[in-house]
């Protein structure tokens, strides 16, 4: 199957249940006794085993071409049980210079307390790898394509750096989207989403998930287990809802982007914009390389910095100024007072998040009306 068959077909119950066309909610936190002999087979939503997990959970591992996937009742419970079934005190990972707050945080704030600490280094640098990893170094972390700065970092030398150390690579595919990229093929362990995203692409939940081989998938399914951080059956349908429609919502949402990243770069007003899929963008050949698409997310600059792009979002009407991304609304924001608000002004503007930044999550409304909406605020 292709991927647009796997997005409607794959994981879906057969025969159907009751004969119901579309998977119903299973809106039940227990299950009647049926023999199991493992407590992590005893059918509980916190066991994230229920009928509306079993689904996702199969349809996710094909869209990521792996054995097994695991859903999370968000990105960061995804991304904190993966991390956390993986390391343990004394142990040391290597993450690229650029994560998500939140990941940066976890890594930075919560796992040192656990005597887990973490480099950072430039991922697009391999030969500056080495001097950093030590005989306890058990992860390298990257993203697809970072957020904000859509950076493409040097992903096939991250998978065949860790293998060589039997070190595991671990990869935030959540702004490439399996529709682009699919990190498995390219020699990754472990893959997290924030599902909130693309793959749900709706804005209205929350969710997460992990997709790999089947002995580090269900390693980190029972430490989510015991964590507690599952996702709701109703949770659960919406996001097996939105991923039938991922593979054209996703390619929409690329080719608007590189028409509006082509449009502000030639804008007077525009200093800068940052979108892999231009061919002046430092890492334009590997997102060509590797890529189906370089992504709904570009950022840029306004030569009037800060001020001018919060006098921008006054005037635009289609954008809404709020954090997230991946869903039908263009949505509009400028990171250092949001998603990466929490980061020390230093360390921000180290990884390029100036504050005048602004981040630009391309919904599906047409591409020539978003233009001709950024065209009247900047005028
Ligand atoms: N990873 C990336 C790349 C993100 O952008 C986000 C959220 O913005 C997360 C992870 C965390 O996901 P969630 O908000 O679903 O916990």
């Amino acid at each position: 199957m292709r991927v647009e068959t796997k997005l409607v077909h794959a994981g879906e119950p057969r025969p159907r249940h009751e004969r119901a066309v579309t998977m119903p909610i299973y809106q039940s936190s227990t299950f009647e006794y049926a023999g199991a002999t493992d407590y992590h087979d005893i059918q509980y939503i916190r066991l994230n085993n229920t009928p509306n997990h079993v689904a996702l959970h199969a349809k996710i591992a094909a869209l990521e071409g792996t054995e097994q996937a695991l859903v999370a009742a968000s990105g960061m419970a995804a991304i904190s049980s993966t991390l956390l079934s993986l390391l343990s005190a004394g142990d040391h990972v290597l993450a690229h210079d650029g994560l998500y707050g939140g990941t940066f945080d976890l890594l930075t704030q919560d796992l040192p307390r656990l005597g887990i600490t973490c480099t950072f280094v430039d991922a697009s640098r391999p030969e500056t790898w080495a001097a950093h990893a030590t005989p306890r170094t058990r992860v390298f972390y990257v993203e697809t394509i970072t957020n904000p700065l859509v950076q493409v970092v040097a992903l096939d030398e991250v998978a065949r750096f860790a293998r060589e150390r039997g070190i595991t690579s671990v990869i935030d595919n959540t702004v490439a989207t399996p529709i682009n990229y699919r990190p498995a093929e390219h020699g990754f362990d472990l893959v997290v989403h924030s599902a909130t995203k693309y793959l749900n692409g709706h804005n209205d939940i929350v969710a997460g998930a992990v997709a790999g081989r089947a002995e580090l998938v269900s390693a980190v399914k029972h430490k989510l287990d015991h964590l507690g951080g599952s996702l709701d059956p109703h949770a659960c349908f919406l996001l097996h809802r939105g991923l039938k429609t991922l593979a054209v919502r996703v390619r929409h949402q690329c080719q608007s982007a590189l028409e509006l990243a082509g449009y502000l770069a030639r804008h007077p007003q525009v200093a800068a914009v940052h979108y892999p899929g231009l061919e002046r963008h430092p890492h334009h050949a590997r997102a060509r390389q590797w890529f189906a698409g370089a992504g709904g997310l570009l950022s840029f600059e306004l030569t009037g910095g800060a001020a001018a792009a919060e006098q921008m979002f006054r005037r635009l009407t289609l954008p809404l100024v709020a954090p997230s991304l991946g869903g039908p609304e263009t949505l509009i924001t400028r990171p250092a007072t949001t998603s990466h608000a929490g980061l020390p002004a230093d360390i921000r503007r180290r990884q390029g998040i100036t504050d005048g930044l602004i981040r630009l999550s391309v919904g599906l409304e047409s591409t020539q009306d978003l233009i001709d909406d950024f065209a009247a605020a900047l005028g």
